[in-house]
């Protein structure tokens, strides 16, 4: 080695020393953004570990290790440290099904069957109020109230979808968002060539972002023709964007489709090659057998909505038959005026409880059943088990740390029976998205609670006047 050789020898190996020299104490650690330590942490993963004292290191908006506490602290060096000690870490919740600014007709009108609600409160008050402003200011109020129950990602269909992409971005929410496209004049877009050009511009703003997947939502087989439908798997198959859609959710709309139709709803979809694993197809309260065997074939995800059935007295579906055969089903909380909430808390102890009582078994949809459709199934059911839905390393570091010492949950013994049967919205403490902190110690980081209240009693003060609620106590 001559003299040149040497003085390169020397100076390569200071440089490379000095790029793993030990952030602190002993070892080589690699430093990450953040650390949630020492939480029993649910996994979800293949083997549904459940790791006590555990931790998850997490660096470029993923998880890039889960562990016991004391390997994840010989190995990494977190820049911010969470304590989830005498805590539980979960998954972020999916929700699977919204229509996010509905949060602002919460309560509108209850009590009602299905075509008195829709027609005397729900369309006038849509047709009097949606705007752009309104799709805003009812967008952070349902962020806000997911967030502060532990949703992560959420699934949504409704008008100016942009809107809603910008505000859930601009709060650190994670969505697959649907533009609504209906065959007849709506609050963005007035014809169907409208809300296909509206569709194509939101679905090229959004690609690649790391946060939003922007979605085509052709409302129903029953209020789009099939030309239209036609066109929007073709515009799916063109661009890759996933299609939300509501199908089978009466038994009044399947008895029409065979009427109409000839045949059922999710038949005749299928004949025009409209159903593939593209698709993410709300409530299906009423398919047959085989039409679950077609559903798993073609990879149609489902999303079961159990509280909203209920209140619009749609029907149960055929969860139990779906989890035997492995279907991709979530859980979804519909829009708020139908629930009247977005808690998947109460969707998930619903779930397994409505099922209980339905097939008069309680062996059907068993605790962890439910938390599974509220995590892993549901990411499967959004197309998204890749990215969500489970703490693995390589995931989007999307977690949420829950009590694990309330009232409502001392004593606890297996904890998913605690997580569907005894936790509550009240109990999540912290919330991350993308590797960020949105909510720390139940403070919301990226949103104003009181602003979004403020707005939105200004926005009730112009439905109770546009639509004529009768309100309780009287204005
Ligand atoms: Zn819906």
């Amino acid at each position: 080695m001559n003299r040149f050789a040497l003085a390169r020898f020397v100076v390569a190996t200071f440089v490379l020393c000095a790029s793993i020299v030990p952030s602190e104490g002993q070892g080589r650690k690699t430093t990450v953004e953040l650390i949630i330590r020492g939480g029993t942490v649910v996994t979800m993963d293949g083997s549904r570990r459940v790791i006590q004292s555990g931790s998850v290191a997490i660096k470029g908006g993923r998880i890039i290790a889960v562990g016991k506490a004391s390997e994840i602290d010989r190995d990494y060096a977190g820049r911010e440290v969470v304590d989830a000690a005498g805590k539980v870490v979960i998954p972020g919740l999916i929700n699977g099904h919204t229509h996010v600014p509905m949060t602002l007709f919460r309560g509108i009108a209850d009590d009602l069957d299905l075509q008195e609600w829709l027609t005397k409160y729900i369309f006038p008050a849509e047709a009097k109020n949606v705007t752009e402003d309104f799709v805003r200011v009812g967008t952070r109020l349902g962020l806000a109230e997911m967030i502060r129950s532990g949703t992560t990602t959420y699934c949504d269909m409704y008008y100016f979808e942009d809107a809603i992409a910008d505000e859930t971005f601009k709060a650190g929410m994670r969505a697959v968002l649907g533009e609504t496209v209906i065959d007849f004049p709506v609050a963005d877009n007035k014809t169907n060539a409208e809300a296909m050009a509206y569709v194509e511009k939101f679905v090229s703003r959004w690609k690649g972002n790391s946060l939003i997947v922007a979605a085509i939502a052709p409302h129903a087989p029953y209020t789009v023709s099939e030309d239209h439908l036609k066109a929007v798997r073709a515009f799916s198959d063109r661009t890759g964007a996933p299609i939300v859609i509501h199908i089978s959710e009466t038994k009044r709309e399947v008895d029409d489709s065979i009427k109409d139709k000839g045949t059922s709803p999710v038949n005749y979809l299928n004949r025009f090659g409209f159903l593939n694993d593209k698709v993410i197809a709300a409530h299906m309260v009423w398919p047959t057998a085989e039409e679950l065997g077609l559903l798993k074939k073609l990879g149609v995800g489902i999303v079961h909505n159990p509280q909203s059935n209920m209140k619009l007295a749609s029907g149960v579906a055929p969860v139990p038959q779906m989890l035997k055969h492995d279907l991709p089903v979530g859980l979804g909380t519909d829009g708020a005026a139908s629930n009247n909430d977005l808690s998947l808390w109460e969707e998930m102890d619903t779930a397994a409880k409505l099922h209980k009582v339905f097939a008069k078994d309680p062996k059907v949809v068993s605790a962890l059943e439910a938390f599974e459709m509220a995590t892993i199934r549901g990411a499967r059911a959004l197309h998204l088990e890749k990215e969500i839905g489970s703490i693995e390393k390589g995931k989007r570091a999307d977690l949420v740390i829950v009590d694990l010492d309330d009232l409502n949950q001392t004593p606890y013994y297996n904890i998913y029976s605690d997580l569907v049967y005894s936790a509550k919205s009240g109990d999540v403490r912290t919330v991350i998205i993308e590797g960020r902190i949105v909510m720390r110690d139940r403070k919301l980081l990226t949103l104003n609670e009181v602003t979004i209240k403020a707005d939105a009693r200004r926005y009730r003060a112009k439905i109770v006047q546009t639509v004529g609620v009768k309100t309780l106590p009287e204005d």
